[in-house]
């Protein structure tokens, strides 16, 4: 499996599966399709997409109840688990229960814990206090943000005195760039994991006619071009996907090679 390397998480898989609506919505739980969507994430898994990316707020913990149920059995050190907290809960004391019910709900331990958005009333410093004492009782591995500006990102890291930031979760795809101009080269050039999320557009880039034409020249299709594009930018895209025929073209984009003809090409698209 294709890994990405970078210094303050070490080498990770190039690629995860997203989780959002998987299980339920907004703190709602929806037990209708457990059958199917565990089936979705152990195939996914099988195939070799060893992050799964997940949360508290998620179908109210069901999606990672659903992620706890499609892992078990799997070579543990192979899988790369990230959760998020809920703003809510990004207070010293409530940070450590809500790991501890996420680590529970998931079976194992988390490799990654990441603040899913700012919190208004909790000071930053106090949520990655927590998280430093997370890492020390071995319920998480590393801690990150999500939704962080950068200088959001780097109040964090001033904040954190043992362990280092070790990565930011971010809206990213060819549709939506932002980032670009100062979190994504920041991240890049220190060490810290960039992952992208929602890098299909909830399918749009999927349909996108430009990468179907690069695609074209590879047997591959306009999502695999989009996620390949994405890894050799060294960030970790996340998508979510249940149908089978997704995962394995998710699965599928982790073998393609973009030249570095098309890998220029599609960077200078706007
Ligand atoms: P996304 O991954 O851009 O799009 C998901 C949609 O694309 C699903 O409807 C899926 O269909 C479809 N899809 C997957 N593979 C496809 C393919 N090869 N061709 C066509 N359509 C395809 O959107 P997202 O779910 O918003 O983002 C991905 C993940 O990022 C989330 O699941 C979540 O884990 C994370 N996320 C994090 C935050 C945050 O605040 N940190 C915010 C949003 C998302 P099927 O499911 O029907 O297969």
């Amino acid at each position: 499996m294709k890994k990405l390397c970078f210094r303050r998480v070490g080498c990770v898989p190039a690629i995860g599966l997203g989780t959002w609506g998987i299980g339920g919505g907004y703190w709602s739980a929806d037990t209708s399709r457990d059958v199917e969507w565990v089936e979705a994430i152990r195939y996914a898994v099988e195939r070799g997409v060893r992050l799964i990316d997940t949360a508290e707020m998620y179908g109210g913990g069901h999606a990672e109840e659903l992620v706890g149920r499609a892992v078990k059995g799997f070579p543990r050190d192979d899988l790369f688990i990230v959760t998020k907290v809920w703003p809510s809960h990004a207070s010293y004391g409530e940070v450590l229960k809500a790991a501890e019910r996420s680590a529970a709900r998931l079976g194992t331990y988390i490799d990654l814990y990441l603040l899913h958005w700012p919190s208004d009333v909790v000071p930053i410093c106090e949520t990655v206090r927590a998280f430093e004492a997370l890492v020390d009782r071995g319920v998480i591995r590393f801690f990150g943000v999500s939704n962080f500006s950068l200088r959001q990102l780097q109040e964090a890291e001033a904040c954190a005195k043992r362990y280092e930031v070790a990565a930011v979760q971010n809206h990213y795809s060819l549709y939506n760039r932002r980032d670009e101009v100062d979190v994504l080269p920041y991240a890049l050039a220190n060490g810290v994991m960039y992952m992208a999320y929602t890098p299909l557009e909830k399918g749009a880039v999927a349909r996108d006619r430009r990468l179907a034409e690069i695609g074209r020249k590879y047997g591959a299709t306009p999502a695999q071009v989009a996620l390949a594009w994405y890894m050799k930018r060294g960030v970790v895209p996340i998508p979510k996907a249940e149908r089978r025929e997704h995962i394995d073209e998710i699965a599928g984009a982790v073998g393609l090679e973009l030249s570095e003809e098309d890998f220029a090409e599609i960077a200078r698209w706007r």
